[in-house]
């Protein structure tokens, strides 16, 4: 799943944008627009004036629920932001609800490879 997948998309200038996504990597993408990806699929959201307020004010905003085969229920998306890595989703893991950066998640992991 370490293969990113391209979205391309035209701009309101009418000039050809691409963004790379890896897995739970999310960008936004035209006005409202938003797409994330999850293993080998994109998703497009929209995130409007007050969804993008809540990022800002709380960190995190609810986005939909998504299904996923390997899951057995439609679980709730989350749109998060990452001080060092930007935007993902993500959704809340175990009692206490936490979430985490899919890049921080590979660094903790090569960081205790090394040792
Ligand atoms: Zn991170």
């Amino acid at each position: 799943m370490d293969v990113g997948e391209n979205v391309r998309w035209l701009d309101r200038e009418l000039t050809y944008r691409e963004v790379r996504l890896e897995h739970r990597e999310a960008a936004p993408i035209i006005g409202k627009l938003w797409a994330f990806r999850w293993d080998d699929d994109i998703y497009f959201v929209k995130v409007g004036f007050w969804k993008k307020l809540k990022l800002k004010l709380f960190g995190r905003v609810y986005i939909g629920h998504i299904e996923r085969p390997e899951w057995r229920a439609p679980l709730p998306i989350y749109l998060l932001k990452c001080g060092e890595h930007g935007y993902y989703v993500d959704y809340p893991h175990g009692y206490t609800q936490y979430f985490e950066c899919p890049r921080c998640l590979q660094e903790t992991k090569a960081e205790l490879r090394r040792r």
